[in-house]
């Protein structure tokens, strides 16, 4: 039986602190499951450089240099996460992967984890979700916020599996199906559980960074939370739709009250609760219309179909054999 050739594709931005660290654990993961056997020789593992502005792209050549298993592919300009990870997808596929392994380049996440990925693969699965096992390294606030937001990410209608960020295997099949989502507004951890197939989750203990700092601040974090939202449903703009009905009615009561109080002579000048209502509805107002542009500014985004991702340079020659030059000259 044909052996599976494995892609571990490895997001980077500005990463020249850590890199150095967990490059080899990479490679080192990478060569030990070739020697046990597990998968084939042309697995590889591949780095993507989402435009760093620092040394990242001088180590991935280095280490794609010493050691033919290791490829590099780098993004024109910094586009983030999702579109660098979708890029080393895309990228794997095209060069031929039976399956590929997303992972964050800080050691973050026990790259053991493979192993039993492998095996869930081997049993059929054709998407394998990295849950985070359990919290309790981490504070009370932290572990509130995140669960939070997992539970806030699926009453809002987006399908997420409960504590899984990016580290995922997918098949080749799944890799092709997520090739025909065509949206521009990634949220690749939401749209997995729609490509279907059989699935299954590997639990493991995420650790610290092992150098550098993260990325992805409050902000930042809160950003991809409301992109996925508004990427994977249309449950906001239902509920307030709802709350309009309901406001109505409760509108329709206050008419009758006020009538009412007219008809029966005791109408009082009222200014207090009139701004009071006033100031609501103007705010009331603004939040939805400001939801529903969030809706429009991504249909805008969506119709202009820009390219997801734009790959400046690679560390190997992507072109068939028969159409490479005969005399190669070293491009890197
Ligand atoms: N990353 C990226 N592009 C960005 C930001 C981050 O490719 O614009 C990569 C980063 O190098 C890392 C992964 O995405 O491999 C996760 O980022 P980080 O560790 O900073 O996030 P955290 O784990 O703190 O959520
Ligand atoms: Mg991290």
């Amino acid at each position: 039986m044909k052996k599976t050739v494995l892609y571990i594709v490895i997001p980077c931005y500005n990463e020249e602190e850590v890199l150095p660290l967990t490059g080899g654990q990479f490679l080192g993961k990478i060569k030990g499951l070739i020697s046990q056997g597990r998968v084939g020789d042309e697995s590889r593992v591949l780095y993507v450089d989402d435009g760093s502005r620092d040394g990242t792209w001088r180590i991935i050549e280095d280490q794609a240099r010493a050691d033919g298993h290791v490829m590099g592919i780098r993004q024109s300009r910094n586009r983030g996460h999702q579109n660098a990870v979708l890029a080393g997808l895309m990228e794997s596929y095209a060069l031929g992967c039976d399956a590929a392994v997303s992972i964050d380049c800080d050691g973050q996440d026990d790259i053991d984890a493979v192993d039993r990925m492998l095996d869930a693969y081997e049993d059929g699965c054709e998407i394998v979700y990295g849950v985070r096992e359990d919290r309790h390294t981490d504070t009370f606030f932290k572990r509130f916020t995140a669960e939070s937001y997992y539970r806030f990410l699926r009453f809002m209608g987006a399908e997420v599996v409960f504590n899984h960020a990016d580290y995922r295997l997918m098949g080749r099949r799944a890799i092709e199906a997520l090739s025909q989502f065509k949206e521009v507004n990634l949220f690749l951890r939401g749209m997995a559980p729609l490509i279907g197939f059989k699935s299954t989750a590997v639990s493991y203990a995420r650790r610290e960074r092992q150098a550098g700092r993260s990325h992805y601040p409050l902000g930042k974090m809160l950003k991809l939370a409301f992109d996925g939202i508004t990427s994977l449903s249309v449950k906001p703009i239902r509920m307030i739709t709802l709350t309009g009905i309901a406001i109505s009615l409760i509108s329709l009561i206050g008419i009758l009250w006020s009538l009412i109080t007219v008809w029966t002579g005791h109408a009082v000048p009222g200014w207090a609760s009139t701004a009071c209502i006033v100031f609501f509805m103007g705010g009331l107002q603004a939040l939805f219309m400001g939801i529903i542009g969030e809706y429009i500014g991504k249909i805008y985004l969506e119709t202009k179909g820009r390219p997801r991702y734009i790959i400046e340079r690679r560390t190997f020659d992507a072109r068939e054999p028969d159409e490479r030059p005969i005399c190669e000259v070293d491009k890197r």
